[in-house]
């Protein structure tokens, strides 16, 4: 179902992912929850929120715009902030039993709220694909002007305002509606006392003609219109978190060697056994060299052993999609090393890949690192 897509997407970006289990009037679902932890002021929380459950409740339901726009909004999000630093934490959270009532939502405010969570700001992508007129509209519901929670919403709204100026330019129209609109997953959460948002197509002036019908397709929804507003929602989200901007500091190392995989003596996981055909394998190197947990990046000298056909080896900090570039490429026998920077993921992490249909040996020697 949606909920194992989600999770299985999310986790294979290197977040840790949950299901959060709910049961609300007799009805039981989960919400999918992944986190990116914040580097300085980890116990901040911004949630990026959408539902991915859909209407009508009989027949099909494809729910493109409501709200598969949102949950790929989401998923997006996830998937480019995923391998950046943030001074806060980012929570991506997609819910379940949004159009029973908000139920996935309810019940998952309720569990922050008893465990004194602090979050500082809530985004919720609900409708995000849908322009009938043209006019790239946006609206950014907060609650009523009169309420104490008003500027907390403000804040929010005021970041993705100078986001859409600063990322898309006119490819947006955003416009405040402090009206309290509270029929999405941001409203538990205003519930709770704390900032929240519902960013959403223009609701009020071009309402989308197809919502909760069996009509609500891609073919209906605008792809460019759609890309704008996920850009605006991930800079918005990114803002938010703040971030991680400590200046870098290099700091050498005696050369030493903290990952060889032929060698059996080695810890688990920074010795043997050679890296398969196409294998990715995580590594933490916290302690090991001297390297500190909070490392930033490693220098270091990767080499391929005794590789048995042609590939590469790409290594990088484990969270997130591998990039695209390859740190050292190497033919069947060959042993090949190369020198580069090796950005790290919390806790002095990074991943391998073995880019080859054969076994190959990875040695990786540090002489220094980056805080
Ligand atoms: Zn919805």
């Amino acid at each position: 179902m949606a909920t194992q897509l989600a999770y299985e997407r999310l986790s294979g970006l290197g977040l840790a992912t949950t299901y959060h289990a709910w049961t609300r009037y007799g009805l039981s679902n989960r919400n999918v929850v992944a986190e990116l932890p914040g580097v300085s002021r980890p116990s901040e929380i911004v949630l990026v929120v959408a539902h991915l459950d859909d209407m009508p409740s009989g027949g099909t339901a494809p729910g493109a715009d409501d709200n598969a726009s949102g949950s790929t909004g989401v998923l997006l999000a996830a998937e480019i902030l995923a391998p950046h630093r943030f001074e806060r934490t980012i929570r991506l959270v997609l819910f379940t039993g949004e159009e029973q009532g908000l139920y996935g939502s309810t019940v998952y405010a309720s569990l922050l709220a008893s465990q004194g969570a602090g979050v500082v700001a809530v985004l919720n992508l609900d409708m995000i694909g849908y322009d009938g007129d043209g006019v790239p509209t946006l609206r950014l519901h907060t609650r009523l002007p009169s309420n104490p929670g008003y500027p907390g919403d403000l804040a929010i709204a005021e970041t993705f305002r100078s986001a859409v100026t600063n990322y898309v330019g006119e490819a947006l129209l955003p416009v405040d509606e402090p009206d309290g609109e509270s029929a999405s997953d941001h409203s538990p959460f205003w519930n709770r006392g704390w900032p929240a948002l519902l960013a959403i197509e223009d609701d009020i002036d071009d309402f989308n003609p197809d919502y909760h019908t069996t009509r609500d397709t891609l073919a209906t929804l605008d792809p460019a219109y759609f890309t704008s507003y996920v850009k605006a929602s991930v800079a918005t989200a990114a803002h938010l978190a703040v971030p991680e901007t400590r200046p870098t500091l290099f700091e050498p190392v005696a050369p030493c060697r903290v990952l060889d995989t032929r060698d059996g003596e080695r810890p688990a996981g920074l010795g043997a056994p050679a890296l398969s055909a196409r294998e990715i394998r995580h590594f933490a190197v916290a302690s090991a060299c001297g390297i500190p947990a909070d490392a930033a990046a490693l220098a270091v000298n990767v080499t391929a052993v005794g590789p048995e056909a042609a590939g590469d080896l790409t290594l990088w900090p484990g969270v997130g999609l591998p990039p695209g570039t390859s740190n050292v490429s190497f033919a069947p026998g060959k042993v090949r090393a190369s020198f580069s920077t090796l950005p790290l993921g919390s806790g002095a992490s990074f991943a391998v890949r073995n880019g080859s249909a054969g076994p190959v040996h990875v040695v990786v020697d540090v002489s220094g690192y980056f805080r």
